[in-house]
C-alpha cells in the first residue's frame, strides 16, 4: 500500500481519506482507488484556454473559421439569432467541431421577464437550424442577476460568460455553482499586444486555471468587419500561432467542454469495485453531477498498474483507447457511464483490504446522487486548496471567485460588449 500511496498524487490521497470520514471503514477501504487520479484538465494539460467570438460578424465565417481549422483547434461562436443572415455557414462551423453558444435572440440586456424569448427561443432556433447542442450563454453587455442565473441552471446551461476581466487564472476559479455563470473574460481589441496575449497564457499555465478570450470583429482588406473592437487578420493569426505554440501545456477547447470538464473533474472520484483478480480489475468513475446526459465529457484518468501487462480497457462494454506511462495506464472515461474493466496480467495482487465483495461497494454506488454529492463535497475543499497551495504556489484565495458587475473584486473594469 505504501508503494501505491507514493505513486499517488497528493490531492487524490487527501480526497480519499476525507471521503472515508463520511462512510464506514469497510466501504471506504474498497471503494476509493488510492493508485488512481483524475487529471485536472484533459490529457493532464496545465490549464485550459477557450476562444469565444461574439455576434457572428462577417469576419467569423470568412477569416476565423478557416484560421482555426488550419491550426486544428476549435472555438465558441456566440450567436444572436436575429442577426444571423446565413445558417449554412454556422452549420459548417459546427461540422468543424466548433461550439455555438447562445447570445440571445435580440442582444438586449438580460432580465428574467424576457428569458423565455431571449434564451429559450434562441437556443431552439440555433439547435433546429444547425443540429448543435447549445449549453452555454454569453450575456449581452454582461448583464445578469440571480434570477437569470437560476433560469439558466434550470434550463440545463452548464455556464455563462460575462464581459468583465480578468480572472480565472487559478484552478479554483469557481468556488460555488453560481460562479460558473459569472465567468470572466479577456476582452480583445487592438490595444492587447501579442506580448500581453502571451502573458495571460503564461499566467494561466502557472495558476492551473482557465482563460477565455472574447473577440468581436476580425477584418482584412478584403473582409470588412467593423461591428466592434476590430482586430486585423494578421494580428489575430499571430495570436492563434502563439496560442498553438503552447499546446503541450494548454488545452485549447470550446467554452462548453472546458466548463463540463472542470465541473466533472472537480466532483469526481475513482472507486474500486473488484480488485485485480482473474485477469480483470473493475473500477468506477463517478461525479457529483446528477444530469448525466449533460455532463458526459470524458475525463482523463491515470491508474497505477506497476509493470502489469494490460491488454484492454472497456467501459460498459465499450472499448477505450489507452496508453502506458510511468507505470500507469492512461485513458479517457465518462463519469457515471458504467464500470471500467481493465484486463491483463497483473504483477502481484493489489491490496484490496476487505474489498473483495463487490456487493458491499455497491452500497455506495447505490446511494442517491445527493448522498454521493454530499460525500464528494467533503473532499472538494481540501483537494482544491492543496492544488492551489501546492504546484501553483498561489494561495487558495487568489482570484478564484467568478466575477460580475455586482461582484468584481477580482476583476478589472475593461468592459466590452
Ligand atoms: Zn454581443
Amino acid at each position: 500500500m505504501n508503494t501505491l500511496l507514493k505513486k499517488t498524487k497528493k490531492g487524490v490521497v487527501a480526497l480519499t481519506s476525507l471521503l472515508c470520514l463520511g462512510v464506514s471503514q469497510t466501504i471506504c477501504a474498497q471503494t476509493n482507488l488510492a493508485g488512481g487520479s483524475i487529471a485536472k484538465w484533459e490529457d493532464n494539460k496545465s490549464c485550459a484556454v477557450a476562444l469565444t467570438f461574439d455576434d457572428w460578424t462577417s469576419g467569423h465565417p470568412a477569416i476565423v473559421v478557416p484560421a482555426l481549422k488550419s491550426r486544428g483547434i476549435n472555438a465558441t461562436f456566440n450567436v444572436v439569432t436575429s442577426m444571423v443572415y446565413d445558417w449554412s455557414s454556422l452549420k459548417s462551423a459546427v461540422a468543424d467541431g466548433n461550439e455555438l453558444g447562445n447570445h440571445t435572440s435580440t442582444h438586449n440586456s438580460m432580465s428574467i421577464s424576457s428569458c423565455q424569448t431571449e434564451v429559450i427561443d434562441a437556443k431552439n432556433l440555433i439547435e433546429m437550424n444547425t443540429g448543435a447542442s447549445v449549453t452555454t450563454l454569453a450575456y449581452p453587455y454582461g448583464t445578469y442577476d440571480d434570477n437569470v442565473i437560476n433560469f439558466l441552471k434550470s434550463n440545463r446551461f452548464v455556464g455563462a460568460r460575462g464581459v468583465y476581466g480578468i480572472s480565472n487564472f487559478t484552478y479554483r476559479f469557481a468556488g460555488s455553482d453560481d460562479d460558473y455563470y459569472k465567468l470572466c473574460t479577456v476582452g480583445m481589441d487592438n490595444s492587447v499586444s501579442l506580448e500581453m496575449f502571451k502573458s495571460y497564457i503564461e499566467k494561466t499555465i502557472a495558476g492551473g486555471g482557465m482563460i477565455d478570450y472574447l473577440y468581436h470583429s476580425i477584418y482584412s482588406e478584403s473582409v470588412p468587419d467593423a461591428s466592434y473592437a476590430q482586430i486585423h487578420q494578421t494580428n489575430f493569426e499571430a495570436q492563434l500561432d502563439a496560442l498553438v505554440s503552447y499546446k503541450d501545456k494548454v488545452w485549447i477547447t470550446t467554452f462548453s467542454n472546458l466548463i463540463k470538464y472542470h465541473r466533472e473533474a472537480n466532483s469526481a472520484v475513482l472507486q474500486e469495485i473488484q480488485p485485480q483478480q482473474d485477469g480483470s480489475w473493475i473500477i468506477n468513475l463517478v461525479d457529483g453531477l446528477s444530469d448525466n446526459d449533460l455532463y458526459n465529457y470524458p475525463l482523463s484518468v491515470s491508474v497505477y498498474v506497476a509493470d502489469s501487462e494490460i491488454t484492454s480497457v472497456t467501459q460498459n462494454g465499450k472499448s477505450l483507447a489507452f496508453s502506458i506511462s510511468n507505470d500507469s495506464i492512461l485513458f479517457k472515461a465518462v463519469p457515471d457511464a458504467g464500470y471500467i474493466t481493465i484486463k491483463g496480467v497483473f504483477s502481484g495482487a493489489q491490496e484490496g483490504g476487505q474489498g473483495e465483495d463487490p456487493q458491499v461497494s455497491d452500497k455506495l454506488i447505490g446511494k442517491t446522487a445527493m448522498e454521493i454529492t454530499s460525500l464528494i463535497r467533503v473532499g472538494w475543499n481540501l483537494g482544491n486548496s492543496l492544488d492551489a497551495n501546492g504546484s501553483s504556489g498561489l494561495s487558495a484565495e487568489t482570484s478564484w471567485v467568478g466575477c460580475s458587475k455586482f461582484d468584481s473584486k477580482s476583476c478589472s473594469k475593461n468592459k466590452v460588449v
